[in-house]
């Protein structure tokens, strides 16, 4: 089957679906192409950075990144010989929005942001999402 688009962005890991995103909001006809069926091609990773959650925001996905199931990392807390602790990262120290490591597997973010950009696809021509 023949397919035509303007751009082309090659391989859907979260550089690629960005680009995408980024590229269909600003009303450029874009294909991502990605390899494999879906997203859990192979482990990626499963933390979120703080600067990542807050593109997530500017990108006003902030909620719905919110409502994927993950947890909080706010402190990496070690434990001494004698029973105590040391704390080697207090995250909640940062000066940004979200101060703190999202631990969510990378192909929930990745399936997020193919729902976001597929949105303004059928926005912009009325297609539905696959
Ligand atoms: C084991 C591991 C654990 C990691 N843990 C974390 C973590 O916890 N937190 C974190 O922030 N980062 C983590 N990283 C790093 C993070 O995964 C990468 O920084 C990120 O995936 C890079 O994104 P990318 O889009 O540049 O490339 P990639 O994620 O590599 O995406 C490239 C995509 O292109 C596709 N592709 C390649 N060739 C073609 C082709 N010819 N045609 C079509 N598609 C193609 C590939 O299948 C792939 O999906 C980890 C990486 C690894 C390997």
């Amino acid at each position: 089957m023949a397919e035509r688009t303007t751009c082309l962005v090659v391989g859907g890991g979260p550089a690629g679906m960005v680009l995408g995103l980024l590229m269909a909001r600003a009303g450029v006809e874009v294909t991502v192409l990605e390899k494999h069926a879906d997203f859990l091609r192979d482990f990626r990773g499963d933390t979120v950075h703080p600067s990542t959650l807050q593109l997530l925001d500017e990108l006003g996905l902030a909620e719905e990144f919110a409502r994927l199931p993950h947890t909080k990392l706010e402190q990496v807390v070690f434990p001494t010989g004698d029973g105590g602790t040391v704390t080697v990262g207090d995250f909640r120290r940062l000066p940004v929005p979200y101060p703190y490591i999202a631990m969510t597997p990378q192909w929930d973010l990745l399936d997020l942001l193919a729902d976001a950009g597929r949105r303004e696809r059928r926005s912009r021509c009325g297609c539905r999402p696959r």
